[in-house]
């Protein structure tokens, strides 16, 4: 934070799921914990630190999530879609082989049944099963692993674990690249922090480490490349006012 007093100006990576959202079943009703937003929002107007949220969601989805931060930039789908605060959508394409991979996986998906429980994302598919019995967790994730992991070593491709799912999907971006494309943008004067929960996120606290401050975001610790843990929400919330006053100093 003293670091960031002194510094010209500064970037504040964020993760959405876990991070400044809770959890919830339905997925589009995961909204941030309540001090975030007016925080981010006050961040912003001090005009000092850019706020960027690198998310496995489509960017898409996150307009009514973060409602009113509309113009804030986002990295979508781990990496392959990008929106700068100024509004111009860019996706990097994929090749057509491996897309076609993604839809034989699709399509096995659908012939095992899974279909309701399966999300078409750009570059990749997940499948879900938060807010279920253990039971039926237990059913669909030995399904989805066994018919997927043959997909998932298929050549730029690679399958997942998430907090209550399974994706597979493009080896890269990743979310450790989309963090390589920003730090390429900056100068070493300016300072930078990620903060995420999951396992996708562990390739950008790599990325990030030699270059900023690296945060898990979780209720309960794990083993992580992240240089600190924080409790959400108070101590993220705790975490977004103290830098919201080191910028505004
Ligand atoms: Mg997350």
């Amino acid at each position: 934070m003293e670091q960031l007093v002194a510094a010209p100006a500064s970037v504040l990576l964020l993760d959405y799921d876990g991070t400044l959202a809770p959890f919830h079943t339905e997925r589009h009703l995961a909204y941030p914990y309540p001090q975030v937003v007016p925080l981010l929002e006050s961040i912003l107007k001090c005009a000092k630190s850019r706020i960027v949220i690198i998310t496995g969601r489509p960017i898409i989805e996150m307009g009514p999530l973060l409602s009113p931060l509309d113009n804030i930039e986002i990295w979508g789908s781990h990496g392959l879609e990008h929106r700068p605060a100024d509004g111009i959508y860019r996706q990097i394409m994929i090749a057509p082989e491996t897309a076609a991979v993604l839809s034989q996986a699709e399509s096995w998906l659908n012939a095992a049944g899974l279909a309701h429980r399966t999300e078409i994302k750009p570059g990749g598919i997940a499948v879900h099963w938060r807010g279920l019995p253990d039971a039926e967790v237990e059913r669909i994730q030995s399904s989805a692993q066994k018919g997927l992991s043959g997909f998932g070593e298929q050549p730029g491709l690679k399958l997942l674990k998430f907090e209550a799912g399974l994706e597979l999907r493009v080896t890269h971006p990743n979310k450790g690249d989309a963090i390589s494309s920003i730090l390429n943008g900056l100068d070493h004067k300016t300072r930078i922090a990620f903060l995420g929960d999951d396992l996708t996120d562990e390739d950008a606290f790599r990325v990030l480490n030699p270059h900023g401050l690296t945060v898990l975001v979780r209720p309960e610790y794990r083993e992580t490349n992240a240089q600190i843990w924080l409790r959400p929400p108070g101590e993220l919330v705790s975490f977004l006012d103290q830098w919201l006053k080191s910028v505004s100093m």
